[in-house]
């Protein structure tokens, strides 16, 4: 894979070559990226992809606290962004935050500022590049709520700028253009005493303690509500997997959880192939019992392992 990083222009950061990604995924599964990128800083970051070959394929993660990496590992480039990236501050009722910066830092640097408002960001356990893309929110407040604009680098390496309405928020998704590369975003929150602010964000922490498996090795919910929220008699994605039968559902190390039916998790061996079959089981399940097509919130990336295509299949029947 070296000729491999042959190709790749040269960065102030580091590069590394057949990394795995599993390690720093919440499910701990997936095979390796061809290249791990580690830019520098954001200079870095816009020359490597303004000299980077563009039939390369460049994949972003943040806490991948929402995907499932296939066995079969990441074609091309993915990008970490670190500690240049995660800077918090504040000013009056604003909040400036690097794509890297964890959602919980965001929220507890702006309850310390006596800005109101983010407190559901301390229930989301992924960076703000990754709320950016996905449209975190929970209890009823969601990115969309508080973003004023982002900024992020093209694939080409441009700087762009993004206003809240360029988004097109809706439930847990965004009509920003894929593959855009959010470095940077400010939050606008309203005025409260840090304390009283501070023991909401403890409530929140408390309550999921209780109702969520937050200590597995998991991607949180796995499908989207199928109404989005404010609808009159809300379907909620765990009932309908409840109803059709598949709580504690399993396949090979993966199940679903007993605790909240909308969380999937790698009980300690499973593959990416066993945690994505065992949704698709769920899906099917629901299709038949309720008629709803679930639509995936987790994002699946990657090429599935040889021996799950075709031809590894045929080949180890051989
Ligand atoms: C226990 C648990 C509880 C959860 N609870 C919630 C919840 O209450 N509400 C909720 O909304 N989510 C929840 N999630 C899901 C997840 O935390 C959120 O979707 C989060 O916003 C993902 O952020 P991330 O940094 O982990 O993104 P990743 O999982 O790394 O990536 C998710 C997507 O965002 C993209 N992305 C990441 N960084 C960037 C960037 N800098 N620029 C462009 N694109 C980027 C990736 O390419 C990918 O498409 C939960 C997950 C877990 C494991």
């Amino acid at each position: 894979m070296s000729a491999f990083l042959d190709r790749l222009p040269p960065v102030r950061g580091k590069i590394l070559a057949d990394e795995l990604i599993a390690p720093f995924t919440w499910f701990r599964v997936g095979g390796a990226a061809d290249a791990l990128l580690l830019p520098k800083d954001e200079d870095d970051l816009a020359a490597f992809l303004a000299a980077l070959d563009p039939i390369i394929p460049v994949t972003v993660l943040g806490a991948a606290s929402n995907v499932i990496v296939r066995d079969g590992g990441i074609a091309g480039v993915v990008v970490r962004l670190g500690p240049a990236f995660g800077k918090v501050a504040t000013d009056g009722l604003r909040v400036t935050a690097g794509a890297a910066a964890l959602d919980s830092r965001v929220s507890v640097a702006a309850a310390n500022a006596g800005i109101a408002g983010m407190e559901f960001f301390s229930g989301v356990p992924g960076t703000i590049g990754g709320a950016l893309r996905m449209n975190a929110g929970c209890y009823g407040r969601e990115t969309k709520d508080v973003l004023v604009e982002a900024r992020a680098l093209t694939r080409n390496g441009e700087r762009v700028r993004l206003s809240n309405a360029d988004f097109h928020f809706s439930y847990r998704h965004t009509e920003a253009p894929e593959g855009l590369i959010f470095v940077e975003a400010v939050f606008e929150g309203t005025p409260d005493e840090p304390a009283a602010i501070l023991e909401r964000i403890e409530a929140l922490k408390a309550r999921r303690e209780t109702t969520q498996p937050i200590r597995e090795k998991t991607g949180g919910s796995t499908f989207a509500n199928p109404d989005p929220p404010g609808t009159p008699n809300q379907r909620s994605s765990w009932k309908l997997v409840d109803e059709a039968g598949m709580r504690g559902a399993r396949r090979g190390g993966a199940q679903v959880s007993e605790l909240h039916c909308n969380f999937l998790l790698n009980t300690g061996e499973a593959t990416a192939a066993d945690i994505e079959g065992l949704g698709e089981d769920v899906r099917a399940a629901v299709k038949a019992r309720s008629g709803v097509e679930l639509r995936w919130e987790i994002k699946r990336i990657g090429r599935p392992a040889v021996d799950a295509t075709v031809e590894g299949y045929l080949a180890k029947d051989a």
